[in-house]
C-alpha cells in the first residue's frame, strides 16, 4: 500500500539515525553500498532516501564514529 510505505519511510523504521549525535562526517554516506544514505544540506545531519532498499548489514552502523546509527 504506497500509502502505508510512505509513513513508514518517514518514521524511519528500518534506518535510524540518531541526528543530536550524528556529526555529519559523511562516513555512512561513502560506505553505504545501497546509496541511500545522504548528508541534509541544511542541518548537516545524514538522513536516508529510501530505506525499503537497506541491505541491513549494518555497515553504517559499524563505521559511525559517534554510534548514531541503527538498523532494525
Ligand atoms: S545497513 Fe547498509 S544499506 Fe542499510 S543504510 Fe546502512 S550501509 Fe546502507
Ligand atoms: S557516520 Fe555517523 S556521524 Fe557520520 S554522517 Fe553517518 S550517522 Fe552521521
Amino acid at each position: 500500500m504506497p500509502a502505508r510505505s510512505t509513513a513508514a519511510t518517514r518514521m524511519n523504521r528500518i534506518v535510524m539515525i540518531n541526528e543530536e549525535r550524528c556529526i555529519g562526517c559523511g562516513a555512512c554516506v561513502s560506505l553505504c553500498p545501497k546509496k541511500i544514505l545522504y548528508i541534509d544540506t541544511k542541518g548537516g545531519k545524514c538522513k536516508v532516501a529510501d530505506e525499503s532498499k537497506c541491505d541491513r548489514l549494518r555497515g553504517c552502523v559499524k563505521i559511525c564514529p559517534v554510534q548514531a546509527m541503527k538498523i532494525a
